[in-house]
C-alpha cells in the first residue's frame, strides 16, 4: 500500500495524494498553484502531477483553488467516478473554478477544463457530511470538520490494514464564523498534515482584530479609505463579522465587492456550519454590495471600508481600487491573510510595489498586514499531532515541511516531509 504525492509536497498549492491500497485508488483533492505575473511574462497556474483516471473515488477537503482547483480537469479527460464532498464545498468551489474559467479566458491561458466539464462534476457529486461514513470500495471513510473554511473536512480512512488521516487544511481554534476543528478519537496510523504555520506562530487573535479595527478607523477619520482584499469563502465573512463585533457596520459605509457576495450567500445558505448565522445574515442585508467599475469610483469618493477580492491581489477588483487610489497616502491596503511567495501581495509587502502583467506602480497608501489566518498556527499543530498521535506523519501544505518534519522527529515522531513525485509505501 502508498501513498503518492502529486503535488502539495514542500509546498503551499496544488495539493494532491493518490492512495493505492493494492485494490483501491483514491485521490485526496487535486488543486492547483496560484502562480503571480509579478516574476515576468504570464505565468499559467502550476498544476498537480498527471493522474491515472483509473480511480474508485475523489475525496475533497474544501474549495479552495489549491485543493478543487483541477478537479474538473479529471471529468475533462474522461473520469466519471464520484467526488466526494460536503454540499458548501461543492457549492463555493463552483464560484472559484467558474472564476478560474474566466480568468483563463481573460489572460489567454491554455485551458485545462471548460464549463461543461464543471456540469460533468456536478454529476457525479457526493454530498457527504460531518459524522458520516461511507465506503469506498472497502476503505472506510470518516468525515470530519476541519474548522478552516465553511464545509471543510478532514478525512480519515481505514483501509482494513492502516488507518489514514487526511487533515486537509486545519484550525483549532474558533473564529468569528467557525468553531475550531473536530478531535479525531480513532486511532490513526499514518497522518498526512498541512504544516503552513509550522515556523510561525500567530500573534495574539484579540489584539491583531483590534489592530484591525484601530486602522481602519484612523484611515476613515483621515478622510481616506481602507481597502480590505480578501479571499472570497471564509476571510470576507470573518472581517464583516469582526467590523460588526467592534461597531463598525453601522457607523460607516462598508461594501462587499467581487465573489465575496456569492461566497457569502452559498455560506448563508448553510447556517448550521457557522457559529454565528443571524449575524451575518443582517450585516449582510445591511452592507452595501457593489456591482461595477462606475460604482467602485463613486464609493472611493468618501471615507469608507471596502471588502473585496482577491486576498493575494492576482487579480478581482481589488485591481481597479489599487490603481485609482494607489497615489492616496490617506488610503490604507490591509492584508489579513498568507500571502503565498510569488503573489502580488507578497511581493507589495516585501517591496511596496504592485506589480502584475499590467501594472507596475510603487503604492503610497499605508500598507499593513494582519494576521486572521484560517489556519493553525505552530502551537496548534504541534497539539494537533499530540492530539492524533500517530505511528508516522507525512507533512505536506508547507514553505518549510523539511524543517517542521525535523522538528517533530526530535519529538520522537516518525515523520518526514515527502517531495512531489514520491511513492510512500505506509
Ligand atoms: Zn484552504
Ligand atoms: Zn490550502
Amino acid at each position: 500500500m502508498n501513498l503518492k504525492f502529486l503535488g502539495g509536497a514542500r509546498e503551499v498549492g496544488r495539493s494532491g495524494v493518490l492512495l493505492d491500497t493494492g485494490t483501491e485508488k483514491i485521490l485526496m483533492d487535486y488543486g492547483i498553484k496560484i502562480v503571480s505575473q509579478a516574476e515576468g511574462p504570464l505565468q499559467e497556474p502550476k498544476i498537480p502531477l498527471k493522474v491515472n483516471l483509473n480511480l474508485d473515488g475523489l475525496l475533497l477537503s474544501h474549495a479552495h483553488l489549491d485543493h478543487s482547483g483541477f478537479v474538473p480537469n479529471l471529468y475533462h479527460r474522461g473520469y466519471r467516478g464520484p467526488t466526494y464532498s460536503t454540499a458548501t464545498t461543492f457549492d463555493l468551489s463552483r464560484i472559484l473554478l467558474k472564476d478560474s474559467i474566466k480568468l483563463a479566458n481573460l489572460r489567454n491561458q491554455e485551458k485545462h477544463f471548460f464549463s461543461k466539464d464543471l456540469k460533468i462534476m456536478e454529476e457525479n457529486e457526493y454530498r457527504v457530511t460531518y459524522g458520516q461514513y461511507f465506503y469506498i470500495g472497502r476503505v472506510g471513510i470518516g468525515v470530519y470538520d476541519a474548522g478552516h473554511i465553511p464545509g471543510s473536512v478532514t478525512f480519515h480512512l481505514d483501509t482494513g490494514k492502516k488507518t489514514i488521516v487526511y487533515s486537509g487544511d486545519i484550525k483549532l481554534k474558533d473564529t468569528e464564523l467557525l468553531k475550531g476543528l473536530e478531535p479525531i478519537r480513532e486511532r490513526t496510523d499514518v497522518l498526512m498534515m498541512e504544516s503552513t504555520y509550522g515556523e510561525r506562530e500567530h500573534p495574539d487573535r484579540e489584539k491583531q482584530e483590534r489592530e484591525l479595527v484601530g486602522d481602519i478607523k484612523a484611515t476613515l477619520e483621515n478622510n481616506g479609505v481602507a481597502l480590505l482584499p480578501s479571499f472570497a469563502v471564509g476571510r470576507a465573512q470573518e472581517i464583516l463579522l469582526i467590523l460588526e463585533k467592534f461597531g463598525l457596520i453601522n457607523k460607516y459605509p462598508v461594501y462587499l465587492d467581487g465573489m465575496s457576495i456569492d461566497a457569502t450567500k452559498v455560506i448563508l445558505r448553510y447556517p448550521e456550519l457557522i457559529r454565528n448565522p443571524q449575524a451575518l445574515e443582517k450585516i449582510f442585508k445591511t452592507i452595501t454590495k457593489v456591482h461595477n467599475n462606475r460604482q467602485r469610483d463613486k464609493i472611493i469618493n468618501e471615507p469608507s471600508i471596502v471588502v473585496t477580492t482577491s486576498g493575494m491581489l492576482n487579480g478581482g477588483p481589488i485591481v481597479h481600487y489599487l490603481e485609482k487610489l494607489y497615489q492616496n497616502e490617506k488610503c490604507s491596503l490591509i492584508l489579513t491573510g498568507f500571502q503565498v511567495p510569488g503573489s502580488a501581495g507578497r511581493t507589495l509587502l516585501d517591496t511596496g510595489k504592485y506589480i502584475t502583467e499590467t501594472d507596475n506602480f510603487k503604492v503610497k497608501c499605508k500598507i499593513r498586514f494582519i494576521d486572521l489566518s484560517a489556519h493553525a498556527g505552530r502551537n496548534e499543530l504541534f497539539k494537533y499531532v499530540r492530539m492524533i498521535d500517530p505511528e508516522k506523519i507525512l507533512v505536506m501544505h508547507g514553505d518549510e515541511c523539511e524543517k517542521f518534519a525535523g522538528e517533530l522527529r526530535e519529538m520522537g515522531y516518525d515523520a518526514y516531509a515527502p517531495s512531489i513525485g514520491e511513492v510512500v509505501e505506509i
